[in-house]
């Protein structure tokens, strides 16, 4: 049987920007205030500094993502402490903590996590019925490859 993970009505949030989209981020949370107002916000350190300004409420903040944020996320994310992830990443840039964009969005993928990467993206994931109600999740089964057996395929 598949693993499930509960959210409930109030969703655990991530939300990070790279330089060239925290305006967009910004913008884009300004004009959802009302409806961010009932989930828990958690961001990057400087994302979360703007996001506090701007919707003048707390916002739990990791460090800058190039020194380490990014990957409390993605922590956290792997220890079920996230539902949701916001991430307008810059595709015209390359950043100086790459491997670190890359981590998060492959573990946004390795535990079912819903991600926007753009406002389309994020306007149409909260405005998901999903948002307001408790909704279950599955949860990919790593059992096989947990019990994978390591002699063996070594020896192969
Ligand atoms: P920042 O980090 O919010 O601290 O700028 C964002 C990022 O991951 O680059």
């Amino acid at each position: 049987m598949a693993k499930v993970k509960r959210l409930g009505k109030r969703k655990r949030i991530a939300l990070v920007a790279h330089d060239h989209k925290k305006k967009d981020l910004i913008d884009w949370a300004t004009y959802n205030k009302v409806t961010l107002s009932k989930h828990e916000l958690i961001a990057t350190g400087t994302t979360g500094k703007m996001l506090e300004e701007a919707l003048d409420r707390p916002v739990k903040r990791m460090l800058s993502g190039p020194l380490g944020g990014d990957q409390q996320i993605g922590a956290m994310i792997a220890t079920g402490e996230i539902d949701i992830v916001i991430f307008f990443w810059d595709p015209m840039e390359a950043q100086p903590h790459d491997s670190d964009v890359k981590a998060l969005l492959r573990l946004c993928v390795v535990w079912n996590i819903p991600i926007a990467s753009d406002r389309a993206t994020a306007d149409f994931m909260l405005t998901s019925p999903f948002m307001n109600e408790e909704y279950t999740a599955t949860i990919p089964d790593y059992a096989d490859y947990l019990s994978r057996d390591i002699k063996e395929e070594a020896a192969s």
